[in-house]
């Protein structure tokens, strides 16, 4: 790939005369990521500045990583953040259904006008032997790239194994993609980076339709993208390497191109791609740990570099307060928010600027709305009630309540040795089996009995007791050797806090390990 400046392509497509539509495009997977509410905000403020309008589409035709309970978490994260959309699964509009697993029939149709055209191809590989092909490119240091026969098959070699039955997928006929590289280029303007050319060498026939029938995420976004009038396609930059089969895909429809905007990755302090191992990246875990929605997305809204701030003349001349110089509403956002000004080096998701920004939220707040927040957070009436039912029978005084339920109320815990270390066991040892309950309980269901059964085979495994296996959660979750039904308190806790528990203990073990061999 290689980026210039200065473009030969047109500035603008035609078909972009009216106002502007944008999207996000998140897939259901899991819980709903801060990336989604970064890339988000961004898509709302371009919309907003430009009288335009915000579209929400689910991409859920992976259905290897689907999982079921994500939609609606995406919709109640998002509802959270302040985000509204104008068009989207649950509040309709003229372009939809917003959901790709309801739009499969489309799909097919545009994917068989590229069959028609030639664009396209049946490949008859088996998953075997396209795995094979892929170890011989890489014991050989080949990037993977399929090259099976079946791109050249003559009509009726194709007729012929379709008639024999032969399972397949439909993928794309990248044009000379088979030659020697220098041979054919597509080049894309992005309009942070200029134009970028990939070597089509370098571009895999990429497979459009599985076998199963259903869509890449490739195909369906592009269908959608065009079929839902979208002129901005504003995502991260991880997508950058799919455009140019993007790009090839809108040319062998014969469509206009929307215009592409790739952003800056957030990234962990470390500048590593922001991950769940470094930092919180679930909204859920925002939202349930006491963050506001405005500093969320106000901090959200100064990564890449995007508001112009206020210059030292402006802070002086009105007497703002320079740390203040930072803190801008929403409405000032989509004010104040300047595309062009948006820096490519990678954006630091910095928990400590966050956390403290939210600060300036709270403190901003006067008396009655602060109590109203903490009612609506973390003293809520439904965290409450869950609450409550875990510990009535353990009491005899209501004041106990505080003794026995404070870790449901708190940012951190951190248990001592004696607290956690279970009495037949080393303090190595301990650490050395913690790490493994994290993942499990990553890929656990959050409910008790699944919870249950998947500590359970890794105990079995690794030949830890229920008993030891429990004080060590209940030290890590609680910061204590007893505490009301273990598993029950997981789930009120909920699980990207509850993860973000055993996190914080590694890191805070690990830092002491360091420590202790400095001395
Ligand atoms: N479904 C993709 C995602 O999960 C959408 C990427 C795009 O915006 O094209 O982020």
């Amino acid at each position: 790939m290689t980026a210039t400046n200065h473009s030969d392509l047109p500035a603008s497509n035609p078909k972009q005369q009216g106002p502007v539509r944008v999207r996000i495009a998140p897939s259901p997977t899991g819980d709903p990521h801060v990336g989604t509410a970064y890339i988000g905000l961004l898509n709302y403020l371009f919309a907003k500045q430009r009288g335009g309008k915000f579209v929400l589409r689910i991409e859920d035709t992976d259905r290897t990583r689907f999982v079921a309970s994500s939609e609606q978490m995406i919709f109640d994260a998002l509802r959270w953040t302040g985000l509204d959309w104008d068009e989207g699964p649950d509040v309709g509009g003229p372009f939809g259904p917003y959901r790709q697993s309801e739009r499969t029939e489309i799909y097919r149709e545009y994917c068989q006008r590229l069959l028609d055209s030639g664009h396209a191809y049946r490949a008859f590989e088996t998953p075997e032997e396209l795995e094979a092909e892929r170890k011989a490119q890489m014991a050989v240091k080949q990037p993977p790239k399929y090259s099976g026969a079946s791109r050249n098959y003559t009509p009726e070699q194709a007729a012929a194994a379709l008639a024999e039955g032969k399972p397949f997928t439909i993928r794309l006929r990248v044009p000379d993609g088979d030659r020697p590289a220098g041979t054919a280029s597509t080049t894309f303007r992005d309009e942070l980076r200029g134009d970028i050319t990939f070597d089509h060498f370098n571009v895999d026939d990429q497979v459009l339709m599985k076998s199963d029938g259903f869509p890449t995420y490739h195909l369906a976004n592009v269908v959608d993208d065009h079929l839902m009038g979208i002129t901005d396609v504003i995502r991260a930059e991880e997508w950058i390497s799919s455009t140019p089969k993007h790009v090839l895909l809108y040319q062998a429809f014969g469509w206009d191109l929307p215009r592409f905007w790739h952003m800056p990755l957030l990234r962990n302090i470390d500048k590593s791609k922001i991950s769940k191992r470094k930092n919180p990246v679930s909204l859920i875990y925002y939202r349930q740990a006491g963050y506001l929605p405005q500093a969320m997305l106000n901090f959200l809204g100064l990564m890449g570099g995007g508001m112009a701030q206020p210059s030292e003349q402006e802070i002086v001349s009105k007497g703002l307060d320079m740390k203040l110089a930072d803190i801008f509403s929403l409405q000032e956002m989509i004010e104040r928010f300047d595309f062009n000004r948006i820096s490519l080096g990678g954006p630091v998701f910095d928990l400590v600027k966050l956390k403290w920004m939210n600060g300036e939220y709270l403190r901003g707040l006067n008396a009655e709305a602060f109590f109203q927040t903490l009612r609506s957070t973390i003293f809520s009436d439904s965290y409450l009630r869950e609450i409550v039912p875990l510990v009535q029978t353990r009491m005899e005084i209501t004041s106990q309540f505080g003794d026995m339920a404070d870790f449901f109320f708190k940012d951190d815990v951190q248990p001592a040795a004696e607290v956690f270390v279970p009495k037949k066991r080393t303090l190595p040892d301990t650490l050395a089996f913690a790490p493994e309950m994290l993942t499990v309980l990553e890929a656990a269901d959050w409910q008790t009995e699944n919870i249950d059964t998947s500590l359970r085979a890794l105990l079995t495994a690794k030949e830890w007791s229920v008993k030891e296996a429990f004080m060590l959660l209940r030290a890590i979750l609680t910061g204590k050797t007893a505490s009301p039904p273990l598993l029950e308190s997981m789930v009120v806790f909920g699980k990207a806090r509850s993860l973000d528990r055993v996190r914080r203990f590694l890191e805070a073990q690990k830092k002491a390990v360091v420590l202790a061999g400095r001395k």
